[in-house]
Protein backbone atom coordinates (compact mmCIF):
# COMPACT_ATOMS: atom_id res chain seq x y z
CA UNK A 1 0.00 0.00 0.00
CA UNK A 2 1.35 3.03 -1.08
CA UNK A 3 0.59 7.14 0.60
CA UNK A 4 -2.02 9.25 -1.16
CA UNK A 5 -0.87 12.30 -2.69
CA UNK A 6 -2.40 15.13 -4.76
CA UNK A 7 -1.36 16.38 -7.91
CA UNK A 8 -2.79 20.07 -8.65
CA UNK A 9 -2.76 19.19 -12.22
CA UNK A 10 -4.22 15.70 -11.97
CA UNK A 11 -5.41 15.01 -8.91
CA UNK A 12 -5.13 12.39 -6.07
CA UNK A 13 -2.44 9.69 -6.87
CA UNK A 14 -0.08 6.72 -4.99
CA UNK A 15 3.05 6.82 -3.97
CA UNK A 16 5.69 9.58 -4.37
CA UNK A 17 5.38 10.85 -7.34
CA UNK A 18 2.54 11.88 -9.68
CA UNK A 19 2.96 10.56 -13.18
CA UNK A 20 3.99 13.67 -14.31
CA UNK A 21 6.88 13.96 -11.88
CA UNK A 22 5.81 16.21 -9.24
CA UNK A 23 5.42 15.00 -5.80
CA UNK A 24 1.98 16.36 -4.42
CA UNK A 25 1.83 16.75 -0.42
CA UNK A 26 0.44 13.51 1.43
CA UNK A 27 -3.40 13.67 1.65
CA UNK A 28 -3.23 10.07 3.34
CA UNK A 29 -0.81 7.63 4.52
CA UNK A 30 -0.16 4.50 3.82
CA UNK A 31 -1.59 3.09 6.91
CA UNK A 32 -4.79 4.90 7.13
CA UNK A 33 -4.96 3.74 3.25
CA UNK A 34 -4.90 0.07 4.13
CA UNK A 35 -7.73 0.86 7.07
CA UNK A 36 -10.03 3.08 5.12
CA UNK A 37 -9.84 0.58 1.83
CA UNK A 38 -10.76 -2.16 3.30
CA UNK A 39 -13.50 -0.72 6.16
CA UNK A 40 -14.95 0.99 2.65
CA UNK A 41 -14.55 -2.12 0.31
CA UNK A 42 -16.02 -4.74 3.53
CA UNK A 43 -18.98 -2.16 3.60
CA UNK A 44 -19.58 -2.16 -0.03
CA UNK A 45 -19.06 -5.73 -0.87
CA UNK A 46 -20.22 -7.50 2.25
CA UNK A 47 -22.08 -5.50 5.01
CA UNK A 48 -24.06 -2.44 3.88
CA UNK A 49 -27.07 -3.63 6.13
CA UNK A 50 -24.93 -3.47 9.59
CA UNK A 51 -24.18 0.37 9.04
CA UNK A 52 -27.88 0.50 7.87
CA UNK A 53 -26.75 1.59 4.42
CA UNK A 54 -29.82 0.94 1.54
CA UNK A 55 -27.86 -0.72 -1.40
CA UNK A 56 -30.10 -1.46 -4.27
CA UNK A 57 -29.51 -4.26 -6.41
CA UNK A 58 -26.91 -2.53 -8.96
CA UNK A 59 -24.98 -2.35 -5.71
CA UNK A 60 -25.20 1.45 -5.25
CA UNK A 61 -25.16 3.40 -1.90
CA UNK A 62 -25.79 6.81 -1.87
CA UNK A 63 -22.24 8.73 -1.41
CA UNK A 64 -23.15 11.17 1.38
CA UNK A 65 -24.48 8.16 3.44
CA UNK A 66 -21.04 6.48 3.14
CA UNK A 67 -19.44 9.27 3.96
CA UNK A 68 -20.86 10.08 7.18
CA UNK A 69 -20.73 6.06 8.61
CA UNK A 70 -17.08 6.78 7.31
CA UNK A 71 -16.70 9.52 9.40
CA UNK A 72 -18.25 8.25 12.42
CA UNK A 73 -15.67 5.22 12.16
CA UNK A 74 -12.77 7.49 11.73
CA UNK A 75 -11.90 10.79 13.22
CA UNK A 76 -9.52 11.51 10.46
CA UNK A 77 -12.03 10.82 7.29
CA UNK A 78 -14.26 12.91 5.54
CA UNK A 79 -15.63 12.95 2.54
CA UNK A 80 -12.52 14.58 0.88
CA UNK A 81 -10.45 11.81 1.88
CA UNK A 82 -13.21 9.24 0.69
CA UNK A 83 -12.86 10.97 -2.54
CA UNK A 84 -9.19 10.69 -2.58
CA UNK A 85 -9.60 7.18 -2.02
CA UNK A 86 -11.67 6.31 -4.76
CA UNK A 87 -9.70 8.24 -7.46
CA UNK A 88 -6.50 7.14 -6.59
CA UNK A 89 -7.20 3.74 -6.48
CA UNK A 90 -4.98 1.82 -9.34
CA UNK A 91 -7.35 -1.19 -9.17
CA UNK A 92 -10.51 0.87 -9.78
CA UNK A 93 -12.90 -0.64 -7.11
CA UNK A 94 -14.66 1.83 -6.77
CA UNK A 95 -17.48 3.71 -9.32
CA UNK A 96 -18.96 7.23 -8.19
CA UNK A 97 -21.26 8.48 -10.48
CA UNK A 98 -23.56 11.40 -9.35
CA UNK A 99 -24.84 11.24 -5.64
CA UNK A 100 -23.78 7.26 -5.18
CA UNK A 101 -20.83 5.24 -5.09
CA UNK A 102 -20.81 0.98 -5.31
CA UNK A 103 -18.12 -1.24 -5.51
CA UNK A 104 -17.21 -2.70 -8.88
CA UNK A 105 -16.46 -6.11 -8.17
CA UNK A 106 -15.56 -8.57 -5.37
CA UNK A 107 -19.09 -8.73 -3.76
CA UNK A 108 -20.61 -11.76 -1.61
CA UNK A 109 -24.25 -9.93 -1.71
CA UNK A 110 -26.34 -10.43 -3.74
CA UNK A 111 -25.94 -7.98 -6.78
CA UNK A 112 -27.27 -7.80 -10.00
CA UNK A 113 -25.52 -4.93 -11.50
CA UNK A 114 -27.49 -4.38 -14.12
CA UNK A 115 -26.75 -1.24 -15.79
CA UNK A 116 -22.67 -2.55 -16.01
CA UNK A 117 -21.68 -2.68 -19.60
CA UNK A 118 -20.96 -6.37 -21.04
CA UNK A 119 -17.96 -7.40 -21.66
CA UNK A 120 -16.60 -7.04 -25.37
CA UNK A 121 -13.53 -9.24 -25.36
CA UNK A 122 -14.05 -12.43 -27.36
CA UNK A 123 -11.42 -14.57 -24.85
CA UNK A 124 -11.51 -14.14 -21.11
CA UNK A 125 -9.23 -15.88 -18.33
CA UNK A 126 -9.58 -17.63 -15.54
CA UNK A 127 -6.57 -18.79 -13.21
CA UNK A 128 -6.58 -21.92 -11.40
CA UNK A 129 -4.50 -24.75 -9.63
CA UNK A 130 -3.45 -27.73 -11.24
CA UNK A 131 -5.53 -29.63 -9.03
CA UNK A 132 -8.75 -27.43 -9.28
CA UNK A 133 -8.52 -27.29 -13.21
CA UNK A 134 -9.37 -30.79 -13.98
CA UNK A 135 -12.54 -30.31 -11.84
CA UNK A 136 -13.57 -26.71 -13.33
CA UNK A 137 -13.61 -28.59 -16.79
CA UNK A 138 -16.02 -31.15 -16.01
CA UNK A 139 -18.79 -28.82 -13.90
CA UNK A 140 -17.67 -25.56 -15.19
CA UNK A 141 -16.62 -22.27 -12.89
CA UNK A 142 -18.46 -21.26 -10.13
CA UNK A 143 -18.32 -18.39 -7.85
CA UNK A 144 -16.65 -19.19 -4.43
CA UNK A 145 -17.75 -17.28 -1.19
CA UNK A 146 -18.73 -14.45 -4.01
CA UNK A 147 -21.66 -13.51 -6.14
CA UNK A 148 -20.16 -13.55 -8.96
CA UNK A 149 -17.12 -15.14 -11.27
CA UNK A 150 -14.24 -12.84 -11.71
CA UNK A 151 -12.41 -13.26 -15.18
CA UNK A 152 -9.47 -11.18 -16.70
CA UNK A 153 -9.84 -9.27 -19.33
CA UNK A 154 -6.59 -10.34 -21.08
CA UNK A 155 -3.79 -12.94 -20.15
CA UNK A 156 -1.27 -11.10 -18.87
CA UNK A 157 -3.62 -9.95 -15.97
CA UNK A 158 -4.85 -13.91 -15.05
CA UNK A 159 -0.97 -14.79 -14.93
CA UNK A 160 -0.84 -11.53 -12.23
CA UNK A 161 -3.74 -12.92 -10.16
CA UNK A 162 -2.29 -16.40 -11.04
CA UNK A 163 0.97 -15.68 -9.30
CA UNK A 164 -0.56 -14.45 -5.98
CA UNK A 165 -1.43 -18.12 -5.67
CA UNK A 166 0.47 -20.35 -7.39
CA UNK A 167 3.43 -21.11 -8.56
CA UNK A 168 2.69 -23.17 -11.66
CA UNK A 169 -0.96 -22.06 -12.29
CA UNK A 170 -3.63 -23.34 -14.75
CA UNK A 171 -4.87 -20.55 -16.81
CA UNK A 172 -8.66 -21.74 -18.01
CA UNK A 173 -9.12 -19.20 -21.92
CA UNK A 174 -12.94 -18.80 -21.92
CA UNK A 175 -14.75 -18.49 -25.26
CA UNK A 176 -16.47 -15.22 -24.01
CA UNK A 177 -17.23 -14.93 -27.90
CA UNK A 178 -19.56 -18.09 -27.75
CA UNK A 179 -21.08 -17.51 -24.30
CA UNK A 180 -22.40 -13.96 -25.74
CA UNK A 181 -23.62 -15.82 -28.99
CA UNK A 182 -25.71 -18.15 -26.69
CA UNK A 183 -27.16 -15.42 -24.88
CA UNK A 184 -24.79 -15.79 -21.61
CA UNK A 185 -24.26 -11.90 -20.21
CA UNK A 186 -20.80 -11.51 -18.85
CA UNK A 187 -20.35 -7.90 -17.56
CA UNK A 188 -17.34 -5.48 -17.44
CA UNK A 189 -16.51 -4.19 -14.53
CA UNK A 190 -13.42 -2.74 -14.79
CA UNK A 191 -10.27 -2.53 -17.74
CA UNK A 192 -8.85 -5.76 -16.02
CA UNK A 193 -11.85 -7.37 -14.36
CA UNK A 194 -15.16 -9.34 -15.94
CA UNK A 195 -18.03 -10.90 -14.05
CA UNK A 196 -19.87 -13.82 -14.98
CA UNK A 197 -22.54 -15.61 -12.67
CA UNK A 198 -21.24 -19.19 -13.56
CA UNK A 199 -19.34 -20.15 -16.74
CA UNK A 200 -20.25 -23.42 -18.12
CA UNK A 201 -17.57 -26.21 -18.93
CA UNK A 202 -18.16 -25.92 -22.29
CA UNK A 203 -17.14 -22.67 -22.96
CA UNK A 204 -13.68 -23.22 -21.58
CA UNK A 205 -12.24 -23.56 -24.86
CA UNK A 206 -8.17 -23.91 -23.85
CA UNK A 207 -5.94 -24.73 -20.40
CA UNK A 208 -2.50 -23.53 -20.44
CA UNK A 209 0.22 -24.18 -18.63
CA UNK A 210 2.04 -21.61 -16.92
CA UNK A 211 5.14 -21.45 -15.01
CA UNK A 212 6.91 -18.17 -14.11
CA UNK A 213 10.79 -17.96 -15.01
CA UNK A 214 11.54 -16.82 -11.22
ZN1 LIG B 1 0.72 15.33 -11.97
Amino acid sequence: MEDIRFCPKHGFYRGELCSCGFKGEIVLRKEKVERLGKFVSGVLRHFPQKFDLEIDENGWVNFESLVKVVEKKYRWASRWILKALVYSDVKKRYELRDDKIRARYGHSIDVKLSDMPEATEDSLYYSTSEEEASRLLEIGIKPVNQSYVHLSTNFEKSIEVAALRSKKPIILEIDAKKSREDGIKILKANDFIALAKEVPAKYIKKVIQYSSSV
